[in-house]
């Protein structure tokens, strides 16, 4: 077995593309330098399409919480009302920031694999009609469930002033979104999902709406002012000092997102996604999510005791060197996550699903050998 041929399944990191890797090997440059400001200033420009947006897009040396964090602590105050749509682990990501600042958080529960749906904030929100803040989570990483947020926006702005901010860490790049046109006012991401890139940058766009609450803000926020890094951006840099190895990768990462297209991108996920939910229907392994709200970028199964699903990842681990996410919280060591983002194509997809056949057999689970395989070559072979 090759070592460095770890194959990464996982809902992030993903696999990093060899010219991204390249590309982050250039000599370190002054971050104050005009060469390096030119470039940065173009890269933060090239990420508005991924966004959906005319406003501009802030780059943040961090992992995809501190873009998080950086959407409540800006936005909202203690004692604060917030409504916090809660599908999974990440959905209560946002409700514990809140409530680490001061804010008063309403969590709107789903059960883990089902998603938030616009008739339930509709009524939730009738209830609340004081919240300054609708969090929620484009694609709920921990359940595999995208929540349908451009109806979601729709509800809100129907009948609410309150600022609607998402979390899209594990689907933008990958998925739709036009936070203008469906009236979302702060999307924010990290670098090492569909972005293709190491963990070390996040990426935030705030609405003209949420630029006229933060601007009123007086936020306890130091190194995650937004305020900063707008004033910054105008000048064509950084607060701090940024990641200047990540932000070459990250121009090569748009090179290579350009060259493919966001509408073939957003294609090749959604066949992903499909060729892995047959596989597994193929196998009766139950998927966590229902078809209307499966997210393209990972994919959640519940054997529902029918085999070891930890004893199944780490087959697949010793024999072939592949990493498949377990679950998180309460669904810990009981459900499995594949990853199929980023740097991942259909032809990966075959080989994951082989492998985890050959990994269930050598467990002593009933499998029958390649009838996942077959299923998702049969969606593969429909689409080309
Ligand atoms: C990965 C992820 C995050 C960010 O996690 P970090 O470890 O801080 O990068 C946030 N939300 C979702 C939905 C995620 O999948």
């Amino acid at each position: 077995m090759f070592t460095d041929k770890q194959i990464l399944r996982i809902p992030g990191p993903t696999p990093i593309p060899p010219r991204v890797q390249q590309a982050m090997n250039q000599p370190m440059m002054g971050h104050r330098s005009g060469k390096f400001s030119a470039l940065f200033a173009k890269t933060a420009e090239r990420l508005k399409p991924y966004f959906g947006t005319q406003q501009d897009v802030y780059i943040i040396t961090g992992s995809g919480t501190s873009a998080l964090e950086m959407g409540v602590v800006n936005t909202l105050a203690p004692g604060d009302e917030a409504a916090i749509l809660v599908s999974g682990n990440f959905g209560e990501r946002f409700a514990k920031i809140c409530e680490r600042y001061g804010v008063i958080a309403h969590r709107l529960e789903v059960p883990w694999g089902e998603a938030v749906t616009p008739e339930l904030l509709d009524a939730f929100l009738k209830e609340k009609p004081q919240v300054k803040a609708v969090f929620a989570t484009y694609c709920e990483t921990s359940t595999g469930v995208q929540n349908p947020i451009a109806e979601l926006a729709e509800v809100i702005r129907k009948q609410s002033d309150a600022l609607f901010i998402v979390d899209a860490v594990s689907c933008l790049g990958a998925v739709p979104c036009e936070m203008d046109a469906w009236g979302v006012d702060i999307v924010v991401t990290g670098s090492q999902k569909a972005f293709m890139l190491p963990t070390g940058l996040a990426f935030l766009a705030a609405s003209e709406r949420a630029w006229s609450v933060i601007e009123q803000n007086k936020s306890l926020a130091f190194y995650l002012d937004l305020k900063a890094y707008r004033k910054s951006l105008k000048d064509q840099t950084t607060p701090y000092t940024p990641a200047v190895s990540l932000i070459f990768g990250l121009a090569e990462v748009l090179d290579i997102l350009e060259e493919e297209g966001l509408p073939a991108i957003v294609k090749r996920h959604e066949l992903m996604r499909d060729m892995t939910r047959a596989a597994m229907r193929a196998l009766n392994i139950k998927l966590m999510a229902e078809d209307a709200y499966a997210a393209t970028t990972v994919t959640s199964c519940d054997p529902q005791g029918a085999f070891d699903a930890e004893a199944m990842r780490k087959a697949l681990t010793k024999h072939y060197n592949i990493s498949i996410a377990g679950g998180q919280q309460h669904l810990k060591g009981k459900i499995f996550r594949i990853g199929h983002m980023g740097y991942c194509e259909p032809l990966d997809v075959l080989q994951v699903i082989a492998a985890i056949e050959m990994s269930l057999h050598q467990i002593g689970a009933p499998v029958e050998l390649g009838a996942g395989v077959k299923a998702a070559q049969e969606v593969l072979i429909a689409h080309v």
